[in-house]
This record gives structure tokens, C-alpha cells and sequence, in this order.
């Protein structure tokens, strides 16, 4: 429970929580365990983006397979969870950029900031003419704006574009499925963002950060999979508990006394608070048409999304020997094929390991390609097949194949999101007992929504008493 209230914080008090992803379990956890009578109102399985498919048995993650490790936020949950001391590292850590019919690793140092260009000119990944260019950081003048900028302004302006194109936006892409011109640089990439700050030269900013690195592990997953945090966030759940309504709200009220949320065929639920978790759409559409916040709608819609296809392959051969050190490659948008990233499952995490096979998880998404996500399974396939092979130059024979589309997964943090933001809340003032949060609001990575959630409790359980 958030350490700033008490145990008892909560008593005699109701809570619907909309979103039953991790955002909206997480405030599920903080409200109950302050004593709230909680409801959870989902349509679909709980878990929200962490998904799951079983291939022979095993369960394999279809949407976040780890969690970044340089916040606190996820595995002090799972130390509440009792999953403290199981949390585990990938055991291959060594990610590809595929460029020009080449693997080359990937630099080292922040986000595709490198650390080390001399090292970065011996691998050939850029061209010298754009090593040479992005040299010219080190003595460019300072030139930061006193406003956000996109991250695709800040690195061509410091490194140039072949950086950009050909490191940073295929990293921030794998994350975000975004557009690094647009992808803004304070709310986006906050890492990025207190670099700038801390040198005008992003080289010397990276470098300093990388050396002051401690060396820990960078992601971490519990043994065994994700799927174990989430069962053992839904069982503590269950045990405080809380009710699980299995439908979708479809209107919310302001009543004298608190909110009548709406769910499916019309069932009321009455409530003191409502915690709204679910993306923006459908949380615009629920303020606008019933709540009537038409100004907090209308900006919660300006907020993108972008959509993924992630393919479960069961691969029995890849024409020649992959290291098993190898987690996986990205591809970048100027390669001109469709996957975006490929992880080997196999190789990050021990109990997916098989001498007979590989098990690869294939992303294909790119901000404005929702196109992609309208081809059917087969088709998806094949031009996976074409790629793995074009990448690793060698034919990729597939036994098996889970598809699943993640259809507007990736809320897309535009320059200026945190004004985006401040109007959202500035909004809802008048709304006493509503909050409104999730991944579209300070970061879309798990520690972010654990925070969120958190945070969304927290304001729940301290706003002036509407009883
Ligand atoms: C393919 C993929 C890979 C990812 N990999 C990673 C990773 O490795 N590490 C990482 O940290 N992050 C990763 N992420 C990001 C992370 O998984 C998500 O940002 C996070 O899980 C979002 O959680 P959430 O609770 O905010 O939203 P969601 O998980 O989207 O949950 C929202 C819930 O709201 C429900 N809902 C919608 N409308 C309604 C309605 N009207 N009524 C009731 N319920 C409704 C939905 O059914 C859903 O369950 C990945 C995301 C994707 C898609």
C-alpha cells in the first residue's frame, strides 16, 4: 500500500476501478489495501496489454516479456507480491541493428546515444561521413530551446541524421512503435531529455552517464514469466476482496453523492470514487457523451496511438548458427522491411530454452502503418518468413505461429504531451472523486503504469470526501 496514507485510509469507502491492465490493478491493490471496497470493470481478460499465448505448454508473453530495472516501481511490487528475490535478468543480452544486409551490434550508451563514437566508427554501422558529422557535437554551440522539442530535432541537430535514422529511432521504436520526429523529448524520453540538460554535447552527456552506470541488470522479468506477477497481483486481489466485473462500462454519472457507472446491458454500480484506467478513446468517449466533458475528451483524442502485430514463431531451423548470446535485432525503418524487431525468447529466458527449436517474438509496427494490422494471419507470415530470412540470409523454417494484433496498443507522446496533460487534469477539477489515468500519461513502459496506478489511488483515497 502507498506508504503516504494509512491502512485505514480507505474504510467505508467505494471504488470502481475501469481497466483491469496493470494501471488499474496496481490502484486496485494500493485502494484495497486501505481498506476500500473496490470493483474492477473489465471486458476482457486481466492482465490489459500483458498477454499471453501457450505454445506446448508453455506460457510465452504477447505483450511485455520484462520490465526496465533503473525504476523501483515494478519490482517493489513484486517484493509486496512475494516475488522479490525471483526476479531475473535475460540471460543473452546482445541486441543487433540490421542495416545494408548486416548484424552490427548495438552501440553502447544511452538510448542510441553513443558513448563511444571511435568504437561506433570501427563497427560500421554509420557511414565515416556521418561519424564525422556527428562529431561536430562536441563543439557545437549550446542550442537547447527553452520549449519541449521532438527527439528527431534534438539528435539530427547534434549528431546528424544518420544517427537518428539509423540508431535512435529504431531503438525508441521498439519500445514505442513511434515516430522519433514527433516523440516528445521531456515526456517522451525523460533519459534523453536530462542528458541535454546536463551537456550541450548529447556524446559527453552519454559518455559521463555510461562510465556512472553501476552495472546492474538493465531489465527484469520474475523466473518463469510475467504471468506470474499478474497471478499473484490478481490472487492478493482476490484475498482483499475484491469484486472483478467481467463487461464494459458504457456511461459514467456525477451523482449528489459520488458516480453511477454504467456497465454492459445496464447494470448501475454506485460508487464514491471511479479510477478510469482504460486508453484515451475510450475514455474520451465515456466523458464526452456521458459526463460531458467535452474539453477533456476533445484533448484526451488528440493523443495517438500506435498498433502492433506480435508473432510467436516456433522455429525449428534458421539456415546458420545464431549465437546464443543474441536476444534479438532491430530493424530500422530506412532497411525497408515490415518487422520492426525480433527477440529471441529462447535465448532471454532459461525455461523457454529447447535444443530443438528457437522461439522468436516478431513485431511488426510503425506509428501511421495501422495498414499492416488488416493483413490476415497467413499473410503476416509470409512477409515475416521474407524478412528473417533476408535478415539472418538464410531460410527460417516456422512449425508453429501464434498471431496477435494489438490494435491501437502505443500511446504516442507527442512535443508538448505534458500541456496535453495539465489540460486533462486542469479539466477535471470540477469532477471531484474522478481520476483519470494510464499508460498514455507519464510513461507507457510497466514501472510508469505501476506508478500511475499508484498515484491514481493515492489521489482517490485523499480527495476531499464527496460522502
Ligand atoms: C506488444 C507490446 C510489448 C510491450 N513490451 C513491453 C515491455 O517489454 N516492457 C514494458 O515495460 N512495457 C511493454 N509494453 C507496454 C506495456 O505493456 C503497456 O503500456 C501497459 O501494460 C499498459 O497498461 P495499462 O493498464 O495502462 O493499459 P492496458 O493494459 O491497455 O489496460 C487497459 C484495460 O482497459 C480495458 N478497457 C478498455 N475499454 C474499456 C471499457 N469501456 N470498459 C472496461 N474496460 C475497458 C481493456 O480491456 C484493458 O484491459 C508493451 C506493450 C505492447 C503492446
Amino acid at each position: 500500500m502507498t506508504e503516504a496514507v494509512g491502512s485505514a485510509a480507505g474504510d467505508g469507502l467505494d471504488v470502481v476501478v475501469v481497466g483491469g491492465g496493470i494501471t488499474g490493478l496496481t490502484a486496485a491493490l494500493d485502494l484495497a489495501e486501505a481498506g476500500a471496497t473496490v470493483t474492477v470493470v473489465d471486458r476482457r481478460p486481466l492482465g490489459g496489454k500483458i498477454g499471453f499465448a501457450e505454445i506446448d505448454g508453455l506460457t510465452i508473453p504477447t505483450g511485455p516479456d520484462a520490465f526496465l530495472a533503473r525504476r523501483p516501481e515494478v519490482a517493489d511490487l513484486a517484493a509486496r507480491l512475494g516475488l522479490g528475490d525471483e526476479l531475473v535478468a535475460p540471460a543473452a543480452s546482445s541486441a543487433k541493428l540490421f542495416r545494408d544486409g548486416v548484424l552490427h551490434p548495438i552501440p553502447k550508451g544511452v538510448l542510441g546515444i553513443p558513448s563511444d563514437l571511435d568504437a561506433l566508427a570501427l563497427s560500421g554501422l554509420i557511414s565515416p561521413a556521418g561519424i564525422e558529422r556527428a562529431r561536430l557535437d562536441l563543439d557545437l554551440p549550446a542550442d537547447r530551446p527553452h520549449t519541449d522539442e521532438s527527439v528527431g530535432a534534438l539528435v539530427r541537430r547534434r549528431l546528424g541524421d544518420e544517427i537518428l535514422e539509423w540508431v535512435v529511432d529504431p531503438l525508441l521504436g521498439g519500445i514505442n512503435a513511434g515516430d522519433s520526429d514527433r516523440l516528445s523529448v521531456r515526456a517522451g524520453v525523460p533519459q534523453i531529455d536530462a542528458m541535454a540538460q546536463r551537456d550541450s554535447s548529447l556524446l559527453r552527456a552519454s559518455a559521463t552517464m555510461t562510465s556512472a552506470a553501476t552495472g546492474g541488470p538493465v531489465f527484469l522479468t520474475p523466473d518463469g514469466g510475467l504471468h506470474r506477477l499478474l497471478t499473484r497481483l490478481v490472487e492478493s486481489l482476490e484475498r482483499l476482496g475484491v469484486r472483478f466485473v467481467h463487461d464494459h462500462i458504457t456511461g459514467l454519472r456525477q451523482t449528489g453523492t459520488g458516480w453511477s457507472v454504467d456497465v454492459g446491458a445496464g447494470e448501475g454500480l454506485y460508487s464514491d470514487r471511479v479510477v478510469l484506467t482504460i486508453p484515451t478513446p475510450a475514455a474520451a468517449s465515456v466523458l464526452d457523451t456521458t459526463v460531458g466533458c467535452t474539453e477533456v475528451a476533445d484533448r484526451l483524442r488528440t493523443i495517438d496511438y500506435s498498433s502492433v502485430a506480435l508473432l510467436l514463431l516456433d522455429v525449428s531451423a534458421i539456415g546458420v548458427d545464431v549465437d546464443d548470446q543474441m536476444s534479438g535485432v532491430l530493424v530500422p525503418r530506412g532497411a525497408g522491411l515490415t518487422v520492426t524487431a525480433v527477440s529471441f525468447a529462447d535465448h532471454k529466458w532459461p525455461w523457454l530454452a529447447s535444443p530443438e527449436r528457437h522461439l522468436l517474438r516478431v513485431s511488426i509496427g510503425r506509428r501511421g502503418r495501422d495498414e499492416w494490422m488488416a493483413l490476415d494471419d497467413d499473410t503476416l507470415l509470409d512477409l515475416v518468413i521474407d524478412d528473417l530470412s533476408a535478415v539472418f540470409e538464410a531460410a527460417v523454417h516456422v512449425n508453429r505461429s501464434v498471431v496477435t494484433r494489438w490494435m491501437s496498443a502505443l500511446p504516442q507522446y507527442d512535443v508538448d504531451h505534458h500541456d496535453t496533460v495539465r489540460a486533462i487534469d486542469e479539466g477535471l477539477r470540477d469532477r471531484p472523486g474522478l481520476v483519470v489515468t494510464g499508460a498514455w500519461r507519464d510513461g507507457l513502459g510497466l514501472p510508469a503504469c505501476v506508478a500511475a496506478g499508484q498515484h491514481a489511488a493515492l489521489t482517490a483515497l485523499t480527495q476531499n470526501d464527496t460522502r
